[in-house]
């Protein structure tokens, strides 16, 4: 991914994508002590705009004060740095990656007196389950490894340390041959996906583990909260077992990244249909009518760059 065209803002400035670099002996590269984002922006009827720009800004803020960094920027340099960035390197619709992370200064355990900076990428980015997944519904399985415990490396900061659980958790789906993981929490209940929050859909009601199972609190899963309402469908929050989910009619992951996603299957048992379930469809097309525009009322979500 290094060795291409474009522009990554790094610290204030716009560098030449393979100038982007960082030294060896950086803090966050050996204890993984680092936050970052995951932004969409999509080319909707009235532009490219970025989709829930401040409430991602807000969430690495947030994020970075759980792990208590001071990101040298204000969020309206960020939100600014995120529109530039899509403007510099000619993007439609694309993803985006905010990251702040701990310098080089020095390397002991704690970061007293080292530097924090932040730098914005932005490259174009299709369906992350795969263009097939978001029709017919994708193949997950329940991880062998266990979410991170909410008083471990804090499951409401999207850290990067947190990401290992997910790698660990995403690679051994992909070499089982399933799609995507699904996490239980320490205590055996439903958490999330490797980079995914859950819902279920059971006689007509909407179900999605609550934050106390580990879980990010995903932006997207916000927006599908606002979806439901407008759906007038009840959506629960509460403690979701695996059984749960097998027997459920419909099942669905929401991410940035992985937008409305379908589950078809999980451990090998065929949820509902064993296919996109009908409410998943309704909830997916009411998404891709807001990030793209085509809802007035959500028209304050689109950040145009
Ligand atoms: N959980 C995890 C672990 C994630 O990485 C993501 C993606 N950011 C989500 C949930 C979904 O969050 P969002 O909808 O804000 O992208």
């Amino acid at each position: 991914m290094s060795d291409r065209d474009g522009k990554i803002w790094m610290d204030g400035q716009m560098v030449d994508w393979r100038d982007a670099k960082i030294h060896v002996l950086t803090h966050t590269l050996h204890y993984g002590c680092g936050a970052f984002e995951g932004v969409r922006a999509y080319n909707g009827v009235k532009g490219t705009a970025i989709f829930r720009l401040e409430e991602h800004t807000e969430r690495l803020f947030n994020s970075a004060k759980i792990l208590r960094m001071k990101i040298p920027f204000t969020k309206e340099e960020v939100n600014e740095a995120q529109k530039a960035v899509v403007r510099e390197n000619k993007l439609e619709s694309c993803y985006l990656r905010p990251l702040t992370w701990i310098g080089d200064r020095k390397l002991g355990v704690s970061p007293k007196g080292n530097t924090i900076h932040l730098m914005v990428a932005a490259w174009a980015w299709g369906a992350y389950l795969g263009d097939d997944g978001m029709t017919k519904g994708i193949r997950v399985k329940t991880s062998s490894y266990t979410r991170h415990h909410v008083n471990i490396t804090m499951t409401q900061a999207k850290a990067v340390s947190n990401y290992t659980n997910s790698i660990l958790a995403n690679t051994e789906a992909l070499d089982d041959g399933y799609d995507e993981a699904l996490l239980l929490d320490a205590s055996g209940f439903v958490s999330e996906g490797s980079g995914e929050n859950v819902f279920v859909v059971k006689n007509g009601v909407v179900y999605t583990p609550d934050l106390s199972a580990g879980a990010l609190n995903g932006i997207t899963r916000n927006t599908v909260s606002h979806i439901c309402k407008d759906l007038g469908l009840e959506l629960v929050q509460k403690r979701i077992t695996r059984d749960e989910v097998y027997i459920a009619d419909e099942a669905f992951f929401t991410g940035t990244a992985a937008e409305v996603t379908p589950i078809r299957e999980l451990d090998r048992i065929e949820i509902g249909s064993g296919t996109r379930g009908p409410i998943t469809e309704k909830i997916q097309s009411a998404f891709f009518d807001i990030v793209n525009g085509r809802n007035e009322k959500y028209a304050h979500w689109l950040a145009k760059v």
